[in-house]
């Protein structure tokens, strides 16, 4: 009796292998099919991919798929692909990062839902931008407000630093007033959109009292977050500045002069010991070019002495766009012609800048992740770069965007390379 039962047992066992084998093999082979079938959406084919993240700086296919990266090869097939773009002699890159923009427009004047911010989209894309981060334009009273009126609305990315001052930059004087600036409802707010809110700012304060700085500070310990400081901090010293400054802060316009705050180069155009000490510590320095906030007398010889921006913030607004900021890529131009690499400039603006906010999920081509990419030509010829005084620098390279993508879909294609051609659709349907 007890041999029949453990003889049922064992073939009891051994059946269940069987089965457990069968639908293993079933399994691999269906997935196997499954990955062949599925179908590649756009192909990125020829092209010289960059993605800093993953140390690739080579000839590689990227095929996206349901707003995702599928695959990342030295060749991928364009059996199964509805749409292949022929991008060789161009670079395939993560789509830009741009930290420092103020992008909260509205009907009202100045930055916060005002006139002098402008929308994203309008400018994103043909830099071959797929993410903003708003520098602080709403506090934590009118984020609601930024929110729905254009985080909500836009199809670029946006992300934002929460300014310190309650209803963000209103201007003087309710922008500093003290008792507007709450460190606990700012990190409150930010706590409750951890996917947006990425910092807390600190930008405009005429007085010589810590206590902005230091409650901008406590809304970023209690949050968990970077702390961006756009130093129109005319009476706080530079030294106590970057000395309350914790690893990962972010400290902007870096590389000009300004009547506002101390240069971070001494007269013999040397860095500063404090400012060598920040670097050291791991504050992170970005551009933060805007209409008056980058010169090149301090741009290269900071760059010469080995001062180099983690980012290329743009602190792009109504007065700045046209000036000679124009755009990130125009920042990132002048940085190729004073010297940088090319795969440096595309670090920096792309998964370094992502580290910055914190982002890991973004500024990089890994299969899986989100299909934000862009395509650059590097044109060469005779080129001017103005800074924010007015002087030219002369260069032989300039970054232009192609072709932008945007969660999988293309939403800037400068010369047409990913549309057919007229010739193949001349009949007129009615
Ligand atoms: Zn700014």
């Amino acid at each position: 009796m007890n041999q029949k039962i453990f003889y049922n047992d064992r073939r009891a066992r051994i059946h269940c292998m069987i089965c457990r084998m069968i639908l293993f093999i079933l399994f691999i082979f269906t997935t196997s099919v499954f990955n062949m079938a599925q179908e590649i959406d756009i192909l990125l084919k020829g092209g010289h991919l960059i993605d800093p993240k993953n140390k690739i700086d080579a000839p590689a296919d990227i095929a996206i798929s349901k707003g995702r990266i599928f695959k990342v090869a030295p060749s991928i097939s364009p059996e199964n692909a509805r749409k292949t773009v022929d991008v060789k002699g161009y670079y395939v890159t993560p789509g830009l990062i741009d930290i420092h923009t103020h992008v909260f427009v509205g009907p009202g004047e100045g930055f916060a839902n005002g006139f002098s911010s402008v929308s994203p989209d309008d400018f994103t894309f043909k830099a071959g931008i797929t993410t903003v981060v708003d520098a602080g334009t709403s506090g934590w009273r009118n984020f609601p407000v930024f929110k729905k009126q254009v985080i909500d609305r836009s199809q670029t990315r946006v992300l934002s630093f929460l300014n310190i001052a309650g209803s963000g930059m209103t201007g003087f004087p309710s922008e500093e007033d003290i008792n507007d600036m709450d460190a606990r409802m700012t990190s409150l707010v930010a706590g409750q959109f951890p996917d947006i809110i990425v910092g807390v700012k600190i930008g405009h304060y005429r007085g010589s009292d810590w206590t902005p700085f230091d409650r901008a500070v406590e809304a970023a310990k209690i949050a968990g977050v970077p702390l961006l400081v756009e130093c129109h901090l005319p009476l706080l010293p530079l030294e106590g500045i970057l000395e309350r400054m914790k690893p990962g802060d972010i400290y902007t316009h870096s590389f000009c002069v300004a009547s506002d705050r101390t240069c971070l180069l001494d007269e013999q155009a040397k860095i500063r010991p404090c400012v060598a000490e920040a670097k050291k510590k791991g504050v992170r320095f970005d551009v933060g070019h805007g209409g008056g906030m980058f010169h090149f007398n301090v741009a290269i010889p900071a760059f010469r002495n080995g001062l180099l921006p983690d980012s290329f913030g743009s602190d792009l607004h109504r007065s700045s766009m046209n000036s000679g900021m124009k755009n990130m890529l125009d920042i990132m131009s002048k940085y190729l012609n004073i010297g940088m690499t090319f795969e440096d400039i595309i670090f920096r603006a792309t998964w370094n800048s992502a580290l910055s906010v914190g982002r890991e999920d973004l500024g990089q081509l890994s299969e899986g992740s989100v299909a934000d990419i862009a395509v650059f030509s590097l044109r060469k010829g005779s080129f001017g770069f103005v800074d924010a005084g007015g002087n030219r620098l002369d260069g032989d390279r300039r970054i232009e965007a192609e072709l932008t993508i945007r969660g999988g879909r293309i939403v800037w294609d400068q010369n047409g390379i990913s549309a057919r051609s007229w010739i193949e659709n001349q009949i007129i349907n009615f």
